[in-house]
């Protein structure tokens, strides 16, 4: 679905992320692991196009994407959902979904962005805060307006970057089982979280960054039990 070959981005003199090929396969759920610094965001950055890569190359559903800016990629289904949470305060549920139906694809008539916008409030439990300003909502509604606003723009390929920051372990065990029914609507999900026991949860393969690069990718237990990831973790 995604394929990523030698993907690489500096700041100045930091390597953000060296050489990274990655495939996404349709229907899985991967996660991202790493320690802090490691170019987790970097990645999801530049595949989301908030970020333009020095070298490599970035193809979704077959198309080159390298260079295509963030919103073109939207509307190929690239979504992306952000750990810090930036709905229109003063506007209700509801119309804050409307804004991304409508935006999430050129062409959206107003009856269609309704039925998405019905789909999505259903999928993640918002039906009773339909009418209830944004700025009113508690952190864990923030997160599921957060997902149904990149829910709401259809994607085929959703990133997520530490969505569950700031959850209580109850509040976790809730955004998970609401990943697995995204998942189970038939998006593919690839999310950053540092919290491992969601990881383990969720993940059907992991990838490991540290100083920019992959250096394991598989099954949870398999890269927990890798040498190389435990001294990444240990050594910072
Ligand atoms: P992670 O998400 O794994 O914690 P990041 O991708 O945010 O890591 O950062 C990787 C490295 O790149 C870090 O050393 C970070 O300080 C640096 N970095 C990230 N974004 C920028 C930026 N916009 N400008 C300068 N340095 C950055
Ligand atoms: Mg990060």
């Amino acid at each position: 679905m995604l394929r990523v070959e030698g993907l690489s981005k500096r700041f100045g003199g930091i390597v953000a992320a060296y050489g990274v090929n990655l495939e996404v396969h349709p229907g899985e759920i991967l996660g991202v692991i790493g320690p802090n610094g490691a170019g987790k965001s970097t990645l999801l950055n530049l595949l989301s196009g908030l970020l333009r890569p020095d070298a490599g190359r970035i193809e979704f559903l077959g198309e080159e994407i390298t260079q295509a800016p963030p919103e073109v990629r939207t509307w190929k289904g690239l979504g992306r959902a952000f750990q810090i949470v930036q709905p229109f305060p003063e506007m209700s549920v509801w119309e804050n979904l409307m804004v991304g139906a409508l935006y999430g694809k050129p062409g959206t008539g107003l009856k269609q962005a309704q039925r998405v916008v019905e789909e999505v409030i259903a999928l993640t439990g918002l039906a009773p805060k339909a009418q209830t300003p944004a700025g009113e909502l508690t952190l864990l509604e923030d997160k599921r307006l957060e997902l149904a606003r990149a829910l709401a723009t259809r994607p085929k390929l959703l990133l997520l970057d530490e969505v569950m920051a700031g959850l209580r372990p109850a509040e976790a065990l809730e955004a998970v089982e609401l990943i697995r029914r995204i998942r189970a609507s038939g998006v593919t999900v690839v999310f950053i979280e540092h919290l491992m026991p969601v990881v383990q949860a969720l993940a059907d393969r992991v990838v490991v960054m540290d100083y920019g690069q992959v250096i394991a990718l598989g099954h949870y237990d398999e890269v927990a039990a890798n040498p190389r990831v435990r001294e990444a973790y240990l050594g910072r």
